[in-house]
């Protein structure tokens, strides 16, 4: 049966890197049916809206969608698309693997890690205070109220709220993760003992669900201890479990262990609908060249099949990548070739196809 899929090609590179990824994907012989929506600046010119119904009630009837990088144009009342797109389809999860790439040089080779971010509450659920509003100076009186706290009044205050509902399904959303993939441990950032109600509450959370699940492995560590020991040694960490801000900063870090911005690939996933997208931007400076790298979008693609139970597929794609880059003669601009967008989505579909 054909899977349906929403392909949204996005703003910038996004089209030339979606062409590429559809290209490749297709080339597995997995039956897939692409249905394409916009979303971004270049949804707002065709259709009116960045974030167009037709576009959400395609993911949620097909239930998954590859999408590419989109932009938000300042002063269109929306704060970011992705963001509004994630709340809407309450994608809760932050999927983004980072694995060192053949022919790719880093720093340290042999990484093999995966972060998973909450996507939904901390400092990042949106709760602020201006400073000087009136709102800020009736919290500030409450809060003196309520236990003698005292807030400058000159403060901006953004809250962090963290839930215990929230924390157990990105914990359950982990181990479910890390049993299915065969990972063996999963290590928990936070900084408890300073933000004991928030950090806290989800650490004391994960540890007590980490024991229904005896055969992965269970760390804790403070965040601050984790991103020295990540530079140092990152081939020590398998999966890696954050609320959202550590997350936030830390899947950039561990992207950056492994190699460009255009070979890392991520998901944004809920109990029911997933998206799975390049951690890239749209890449103003180089869209319209045919010169992006696809990878970061195919390996998304990768990701997909993969959370489509077609496994096979996403190996063979995820080996041709490594064939390709491997062999080195065929690569795009950022990881020092002269290839276009589609010579790589040529060479990967063709080595996909001979797999
Ligand atoms: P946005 O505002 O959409 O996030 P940005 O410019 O802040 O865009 P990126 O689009 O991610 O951030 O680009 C950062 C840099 O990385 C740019 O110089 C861009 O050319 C480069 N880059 C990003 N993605 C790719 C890619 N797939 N291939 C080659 N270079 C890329």
């Amino acid at each position: 049966m054909a899977h349906r899929v929403v392909l949204v090609p996005g703003d910038g590179i996004g089209p030339e890197v979606a062409t590429a990824a559809r290209r490749v994907l297709d080339a597995t012989g997995v039956e897939l049916r692409w249905i394409e929506r916009p979303a971004g600046a270049t949804a707002l010119e065709r259709a009116g809206a960045l974030l167009p119904e037709e576009t959400l009630d395609a993911i949620r009837e097909c239930r998954v969608a590859l999408k590419g990088p989109i932009t938000t144009p300042v002063g269109t009342g929306f704060r970011s698309v992705n963001v509004a797109l994630r709340q809407e389809l309450d994608l809760f999860a932050a999927v983004r693997p980072a694995r060192s790439l053949p022919g790719v040089p880093t720093r340290h080779e042999g990484v093999d890690l995966v972060v998973i971010r909450e996507n939904t509450e901390d400092l990042y659920q949106g709760i602020e205070f201006e400073r000087g509003s009136d709102a800020a100076m009736a919290l500030r009186a409450r809060l003196r109220d309520l236990g003698g706290f005292e807030l400058r009044e000159d403060a901006g205050v953004t809250l962090k709220p963290i839930s215990a509902s929230g924390t157990h399904r990105i914990v359950r959303f982990a181990f479910e993760y890390a049993r299915t993939n065969r990972r063996r441990k999963v290590t928990v950032g936070h900084k408890a003992p300073v933000m004991r109600f928030s950090d806290g509450l989800f650490l004391d959370t994960a540890r007590a669900d980490a024991r229904d699940y005896p055969e992965i492995a269970w760390e804790e560590i403070q965040v601050d201890h984790l991103s020295a020991r990540l530079v140092r040694r990152p081939e020590d960490f398998d999966v890696l479990l954050l609320p959202n801000l550590y997350g936030d900063i830390l899947s950039d870090l561990c992207a950056g262990l492994v190699g460009g911005l255009g070979l890392i690939p991520g998901a944004n996933i809920g109990w029911e609908y997933a998206v799975f997208e390049p951690v890239h931007g749209s890449a103003p400076d180089i869209a319209g060249r045919g010169i992006a790298d696809p990878v970061a979008m195919i390996l998304s693609g990768a990701m997909l099949m993969r959370h489509l139970g077609e496994l096979d597929a996403a190996e063979r794609v995820e080996a041709a990548v490594d064939a390709v880059l491997r062999a080195g003669s065929v690569r795009t601009g950022d990881v020092g070739g002269t290839s276009t967008t589609t010579d790589m989505a040529d060479a990967i579909a063709a080595a996909v196809r001979s797999a």
